[in-house]
Order: structure tokens, then sequence, then C-alpha cells
């Protein structure tokens, strides 16, 4: 059993136990705590159904959740739930629970963005939201090509839902797949591991898509290269949420696949962009425009002005991974595991201007 399902270290709990919290934070919270949004938890006793109902009111702030439901969610606006990854690498114990989820509820149908790391937790997701609504899965939306993000989506097989993502989403996963698999099945474990399957997506989007969820439309946008070349963010029109995927981090150090100039680009657009709140793919359940943006931009300028240096003095790749950005080695978890990898990609693209 993965350890999601239990509190532990590293584990971004706040309060006193799991469970489903409801309402949204603008209505249930006061002023300052608007900005940085801190659940509040309830233990879990019982669930009742009739409480989603109840939720869109601002009079209810939290609902126990279902004994069932495995993963800690919090409603950020009405019918729209996210699931706060952890702050670590695949690994047996948190089986690939480390990205952030979502999922919205329309009259008809619900859409799922993003799917977590391993079957195992995507059917943890899965779970979690059944405990919430009996409307059919239409939707699973990938936010990009990356295995915390879409190795979730065999859990939904079953369900038939339409596979949306960005369409240079298979290209980018069909060419890395085998490695992708390899290293999960190291790194996660036999039983994390079971039931994973590269699953592509059978609605391509290239530019924007309305998908209708009745009485509420999300619309998928393509975005230019930045994070990864395939890099999808999606609105819902109703609550005027905005989910970034991986091209807002926060607390997690940025992973960089795609081009730094191209995030940087895009960072400025996101700033000029109006949202109630935005989603990010690791990080708070819900954060605010511009301000979430940036120490993310912070951390891509300092690595592209310091490479841009090295090279200009004629330093080698393996100098720049030693004091490029250095100074964020503190401002971040995981910066260990990825920024020398960041520093790689950013010099091999900087190297050629
Ligand atoms: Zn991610």
């Amino acid at each position: 059993m993965c350890a999601s399902r239990q509190p532990g270290p590293g584990r971004p709990l706040h309060g006193i136990g799991r469970g489903v919290i409801v309402g949204p934070p603008e209505l249930a919270l006061g002023d300052a705590r608007r900005r940085s949004y801190e659940p509040l938890w309830l233990p879990r006793r019982g669930f009742l159904r009739a409480a989603f109902a109840l939720a869109l009111s601002p009079l209810l702030r939290y609902v126990p959740a279902h004994a069932g439901t495995p993963l800690d969610i919090a409603e950020i606006a009405p019918g729209v739930f996210v699931h706060q990854g952890r702050y670590e690498m695949q690994s047996p114990d948190n089986c690939g629970d480390m990205a952030n989820a979502s999922f919205v509820v329309g009259r008809d149908a619900v859409a799922v963005i993003d799917t977590l790391g391993s079957a195992v937790v995507g059917r943890e997701l899965r779970n979690c939201i059944l405990a919430v609504t009996d409307k059919p899965f239409r939707y699973v939306v990938n936010t990009h090509m990356h295995p915390d993000h879409v190795f979730g989506n065999a859990a939904f097989k079953e369900d038939k839902p339409v596979f949306v993502a960005n369409h240079k989403l298979a290209r980018g996963l069909s060419s890395r797949a085998e490695h992708y698999l390899a290293v999960n099945k190291q790194m996660l474990g036999p039983d994390a591991f079971e039931g994973i399957e590269v699953i592509l997506p059978t609605l391509p989007v290239d530019g924007t898509l309305s998908l209708d969820l009745g009485g509420r439309t999300l619309i998928c946008q393509t975005e230019p290269t930045a994070h990864t070349d395939n890099d999808l963010t999606v609105t819902d029109t109703l609550t005027d949420t905005l989910f970034l995927g991986d091209l807002l981090f926060s607390v997690h150090v940025p992973t960089l696949d795609g081009s730094s100039r191209g995030w940087l680009a895009l960072i400025d657009d996101f700033e000029k962009r109006k949202a109630a709140r935005v989603v990010p793919g690791h990080g708070p359940h819900a954060m605010q425009l511009p301000d979430a943006l940036e120490p993310e931009k912070r951390y891509l300028t300092a690595i592209a002005t310091d490479i841009r240096e090295l090279i200009k003095q004629d330093k080698t790749l393996e100098d720049a991974t030693r004091s490029a950005g250095a100074e964020e080695r503190d401002k971040w978890m995981l910066f260990q595991d990825y920024h020398v990898r960041n520093v790689t990609a950013a010099f091999a693209e900087l190297e050629w201007e």
C-alpha cells in the first residue's frame, strides 16, 4: 500500500487531519489568507453524498471525506477539486504521488486534469472523484508528457474517456516511453509500477479546443515550447480557474525539458493574464497571478543570465553546472535532483544563440 494513504513527512498537509475541503477558499477564508491559501483539513469520518450540493454554499466550508477516499482533495472553487502531490521523487513509498491532479465537475460529466504518476495512485484519484460525483468521466486531459502527470491514465481506461492533450504529446511521449517506463519501474518498485501503461491522446489539440461538461466549459490551449514542447493549459470558464500544469512550479524546483527562452517569454505573457486563481503543476492547490510566477521567473532568469555570461567567457558545460544559478540552491525543494539537468538543457539551448 502506498504511503500516500498516510500522512507523513514531506506530505503537504495542514491542520489536523485529512479530508475533502469544500467551498471556494476566497469565500471560506478571510482576505488576509487569500493570497496564500492554506487549507484546513477535517478528519475523515463518513461521507455525505449530499455534501457536494451543499459545498457550493459559502456557509459550509469543509465536509469530511468518504472513509474510502485515499487522497486529500481541496475544492478550490465550486466544482473544481485539486489534489496536491508531494515534493518528492517517485518512490515505492509515494507510488508516484508527486504532482498536482485536478478534476472539474459539470452538470453532465467530469473532466480529470492530470492523473498522477502510477496506475495505483491514479486509481486512488479515481476513487476520490467517485466519492464526490457519480457523473461519467468524459475527459482525461494531460497537461504534458511527463510520467508524474500521465502514468495514472491507465486507471481511467475502463471509463472510456476521451484522452485530451497537446498534439505534440504523442510524439514526445512515444519517443521517451521506453526510458520513462524503465526509470519508473526502477524507482517505484514492482508494486507501485503495476498497471502503468503509456496511453496516448485520442483527441490531440493544436491551438484552442473547448470541452463541454454541461453548464461549464473547459478551454484547452496549446502553448509554445517552454517547460516541454507539449504543454497545454486549461481554463474553467465558469470559475475563471487556470490550470497551468508544469508551466508553473512553486516550492518544487522547475524542471526544464523544452526551452528556457520560450518559458521566460511565456511567463511574460502569463503575467498579463487575468484569472481568479491558477493551479500549478507542483505547488499549493491554488495561487494568484502574477505573484505565483515570480520565483520561477527568478530561477530561470538566473540560469539563463549566468550561462550566457559563462559562454561569453568560453567556459564549459561542466563549469556551468557548478556555478549557474547556484544562489537558488536553498530556495527550492528537489534542487539537487533537477538543477544540473536544467543547466545542461539551458546550456545546450543557449550556446547556439
Ligand atoms: Zn510534473
